[in-house]
């Protein structure tokens, strides 16, 4: 029996087979939870049914999560087919492409400012809010996805680096906001995974390189690896964890110096 048999979960950011939310939603579902997906626009709809069936998944609703109708429309839809819900995936995030090139004084603008924290940030509290009735009294988790662009500063990342922070200062608030309730809130934040929303930063394929060079496992992580931990996060195996952002990045931002410079420096 998978260590999430009886939990229901709403999976916000699957695009494609190569999404991050997808590694998770596969994990989830391994591990015995009942899945239901949302998509961004019509363009998305048929590759997150295609996903939703091979998570033997037939809940698919629209919600641009730029809409707080669209979001409140989720929620009461799957009210009308489960009975709860204790499970919240949030792996979303979009800014501007001319905002992810360059520096980035020249490159940031107001508006670009406003949507990328709009979408990639106060996304997850606005999902928080409206999935709440449905969450009450089932011991849930909400799980978003981050990045150390929050924490260090990354060439291009740009205005994404602002809203991820702003996103993890979100997990700290969302934590201690809903933990009387029963409810977890955490993050993981993954090493470079190329997918689609990657590809909007310029030079993504140098990140993923320096990662190697720098990692110490001297490699890249994969969604399935990022979805193991995140069926972890939200079970109940995970139950003493809220408010935390856990690293999934081959120990990325755990060395300051990396292994092909350690190997000039100590010798075998
Ligand atoms: P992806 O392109 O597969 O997923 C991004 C998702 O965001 C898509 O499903 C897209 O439809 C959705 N989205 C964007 N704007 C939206 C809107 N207005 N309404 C609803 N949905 C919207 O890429 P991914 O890399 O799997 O991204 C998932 C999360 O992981 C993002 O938060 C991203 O920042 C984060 N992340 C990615 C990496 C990486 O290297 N790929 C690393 C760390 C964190």
């Amino acid at each position: 029996m998978g260590f999430l048999t009886g939990k229901r979960a709403l999976v916000v950011g699957v695009a494609s087979e190569r999404s991050i939310a997808w590694g998770i939603a596969e994990a989830m579902h391994r591990e015995g939870a009942e899945i239901a997906y949302t998509y961004q626009n019509e363009k998305l709809l048929s590759r997150v049914q295609k996903v939703a069936q091979q998570t033997d998944s037939s809940i698919v609703l629209p919600c641009d999560v730029s809409s707080d109708k669209q979001i409140q429309s989720v929620f009461d839809e799957i009210a009308k087919h489960w009975d709860g819900l204790d499970i919240i995936v949030h792996a979303v995030a979009y800014a501007p492409r001319e905002e992810l090139a360059g520096p980035f004084v020249e490159s940031s603008t107001r508006d670009g400012f406003r949507v990328a924290h709009e979408i990639s940030s106060y996304s997850f509290v606005a999902l928080a809010k409206a999935g709440m009735p449905l969450m009450q009294g089932r011991n849930g988790a909400l799980l978003t996805l981050t990045y150390i662009g929050a924490d260090r500063a990354i060439p291009n990342y740009n205005v994404m680096g602002l809203a991820k922070a702003s996103l993890e200062a979100g997990v700290r608030y969302l934590a201690q906001s809903l933990g009387p309730k029963g409810i977890r809130v955490n993050g993981i934040s993954a090493g470079p995974i190329r997918t689609l929303a990657a590809a909007g930063i310029t030079d993504f394929k140098k990140l993923l390189d320096y990662n190697d060079l720098m990692a110490p496992l001297g490699r890249g992580v994969t969604i399935e690896e990022v979805g193991n931990v995140a069926a972890f996060l939200c079970s109940d195996l995970a139950a003493g964890i809220t408010g935390e952002i856990t690293y999934v990045d081959g120990g990325f931002n755990t060395v300051a110096i990396g292994l092909n410079y350690q190997r000039l420096l100590v010798k075998d």
